[in-house]
């Protein structure tokens, strides 16, 4: 039998970003024991590094804005493919997400008056992003960081043992979900520092292990997001869904290469950044689509305007929804008017004084200054689109956030359908904080409504350490022995050039082909010395999740043959009404995706009424648009 060091809990969080965090507070704050378990450093994850904000309604800069809104800006700007019932959850109660934060300590930046400030972003009918300068995520997280110290307090002084109730295991990676007949029973792992094996007894696991943009050369992603919580899904019989929707972020940094991909925040356009041409033109607004006709200023003066008059003015095109501005800048640089090292300019400099852009963008002027010698308070910067956020995820329950395996649940970046095709800046804070702590009670309640425990199949658990050490193995054939840093690059590139921001069946078909390729030499994968600290078998680890995930992302992107949100093709540039209110799912089969396609719930009346009909027109195919009472004057 294996050796492998063994903890019982009732619930384990993998993943400690916001979504995992705020999970634990809550399952916690129900009486159960909770394991949260993360890849990297605790405090290390992606939310720490969210910049802008966390969309929230609560009209403070705009008393117009409500959650019906917000609503319907997420609608829009995932182009209707939403879930709609957790867009609904969403925008109902990030309002009451953000204040509980402040009850945990944390502290927004203030309006005049008092109250917590809010700024624009794209895609936002209304100023709605509540923020702490351009560092909102590490707010976020000290604060649920801190609210966890206070529990394990309490626990102390009742227990005698700050971790009788919460315990951390940092840098831990789960490789393996174990289940007792169709339901959840364990996870498997090893620490990283020893290499040393770890198994987690528990009937329900949360997934909040973020995003896949490691899978992509160019990303403003850090080394944890290899899709791990996707992978671990699939294989444990969960399905995925809107894989083919990747978000390239605008802006990130294009030089020096060894920065290019870290984003450049939404909020420096929020505040008054433009984009402008090697020409010096703001080029947005030749780029305002047929949907987003009317919404948005024609001219700079207008757009301008809006700026300090939003009541009696159109909003920027600067801030169209991500793909919009992806895709423009894309093709300003293909046209041959972009900037030196192959992006576009952001301007800040001629827009405001030095001293409120280091206010209002400290770790922005920092960056660059530090990363690329660049002053942002004097020149502007160069950007290009980066891979950002995947909208595709674990399919859940909108309410309940549970999987379609019992005991599995999932929240965040590494779930699906909130975003729809296309994710809102600001709309993932948000997402973390009303969904985490939504899967941290549909957790407890499925605890406390188990009759029996789920008992960790001894195999299984066998299996799992087997599946870790294999990249050991002496290969059968020495020559054939690959090195996992090679495959990992051809990974990326091949996803990079020919599943990226825009994409055409040929060049799918040779991503696909190039994946089949790299995973028929996985099991050649060797890595030397042994498991105390070895990044290389980290990485021979992370490579499977990686394959699955992209195979998903490029069979789905290649199954849509349309053009919607953060999937364009070019081969097939418009939306397409027969793709409206389908949606792809994917399953594991062994090591493989499979794809199938399936009809989206219709949106419930009451919420199909909050739009025009002269608006859903342009989405909705004249059946789905029956029941509309604007249809019938
Ligand atoms: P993360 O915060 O990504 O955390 C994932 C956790 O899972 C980590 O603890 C990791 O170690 C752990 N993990 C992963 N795999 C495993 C495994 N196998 N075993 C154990 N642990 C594992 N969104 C906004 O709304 N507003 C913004 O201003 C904003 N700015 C952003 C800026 C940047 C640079 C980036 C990269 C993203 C930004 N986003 C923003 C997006 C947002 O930050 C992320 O989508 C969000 O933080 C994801 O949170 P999460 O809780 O789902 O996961």
């Amino acid at each position: 039998m294996t050796s492998v060091e063994r903890h019982p809990y009732d619930v384990v969080v993998i993943g400690a970003g916001g979504a995992g965090l705020r999970a634990v507070i809550e399952a916690r704050q129900r009486g159960l024991s909770v394991a949260v378990v993360c890849k990297s450093l605790f405090g290390k994850a992606h939310t720490v590094m969210a910049e802008g904000g966390c969309a929230a309604s609560m009209g403070n800069a705009n008393s117009n804005d409500n959650w019906q809104v917000h609503f319907r800006d997420t609608m829009r700007g995932g182009k209707f493919l939403n879930n709609w019932r957790m867009a609904e959850l969403h925008a109902r109660e990030a309002p009451d997400r953000v204040w509980e934060l402040e009850t945990y300590g944390a502290l927004f930046d203030r309006t005049a008056d008092g109250r917590i400030s809010q700024r624009n972003f794209g895609g936002h009918t209304y100023p709605r992003l509540a923020h702490v300068g351009d560092r909102t995520g590490l707010e976020l997280i000290r604060t649920m960081q801190q609210k966890i110290v206070s529990l394990q307090q309490e626990d102390f002084k009742e227990h005698g043992d700050y971790e009788a109730k919460i315990k951390v295991f940092a840098e831990c990676t789960i490789t393996e979900l174990i289940k007792d007949g169709d339901r959840i029973a364990g996870a498997f792992g090893y620490w990283r520092e020893s290499g040393r094996f770890v198994l987690f007894e528990t009937p329900a696991v949360v997934l909040a292990t973020g995003g896949i943009g490691k899978s992509f050369k160019v990303t403003s992603n850090s080394w944890e997001y290899t899709g791990d919580g996707h992978a671990l899904a699939m294989r444990a019989g969960a399905s995925l869904i809107n894989m083919e929707f990747v978000q390239f972020h605008p802006t990130g940094m294009v030089w020096p290469p060894s920065v290019k991909g870290i984003l450049v925040t939404e909020g420096v356009r929020g505040d008054g950044g433009v984009l402008k041409n090697s020409e010096g033109k703001r080029f947005m607004f030749d780029y305002v689509p047929e949907v987003f006709k009317g919404q948005y200023a024609e001219t700079e003066e207008e757009a301008d305007r809006w700026y300090t008059d939003p009541d009696n003015n159109r909003r920027t095109p600067d801030l169209l929804p991500r793909d919009e501005v992806a895709r423009a800048i894309n093709a300003e640089v293909k046209a041959g008017r972009g900037s030196p090292h192959g992006g576009v300019f952001l301007d800040i400099a001629s827009r405001m004084p030095a001293e409120e852009i280091k206010r209002r963008l400290p770790s922005m002027y920092h960056q660059f200054k530090e990363l690329a010698d660049v002053d942002i308070t004097a020149e502007p910067m160069e950007v290009g689109p980066t891979c950002h956020y995947v909208m595709g995820g674990i399919e859940v329950d909108p309410d309940t956030a549970q999987s379609s395996v019992p005991g599995l649940f999932a929240a965040g970046e590494c779930s699906g359908g909130m975003h729809g095709s296309n994710r809102l800046g600001g709309n993932s804070l948000s997402d973390l904080l009303v969904f985490g702590r939504r899967a941290g009670l549909g957790a407890a309640s499925y605890v406390e409504g188990l009759a029996d425990r789920p008992a960790v199949p001894e195999s299984d658990v066998d299996s799992a350490a087997k599946a870790a050490v294999a990249p050991f193995d002496e290969p059968k054939d020495a020559d054939a022995s690959e090195n996992p840093y090679t495959l990992h690059s051809d990974l990326q590139q091949s996803m990079n050039d020919l599943v990226g921001i825009i994409r055409k069946a040929e060049e799918i078909e040779q991503a696909l082909a190039k994946l089949e390729e790299i995973k028929a030499r996985v099991p050649n994968v060797t890595v030397e010395g042994h498991r105390q600290f070895n990044p290389g078998w980290h990485l021979a680890l992370d490579l499977r999740n990686m394959l699955l995930v992209s195979e998903c992302v490029a069979k789905a992107a290649l199954r849509r043959t349309e053009s919607r949100g953060g999937h364009t093709r070019d081969d097939h540039p418009q939306l397409d009404s027969l793709w409206r209110n389908r949606l792809l799912e994917c399953r594991a089969e062994g090591e493989d995706a499979a794809v199938v396609a399936k009809e989206q719930i219709p949106m419930r009346q009451d919420l199909f009424e909050l739009f025009e009909y002269s608006e859903l027109a342009k989405y909705y195919s004249e059946d789905e648009l029956a029941g509309h009472p604007g249809g019938e004057a």
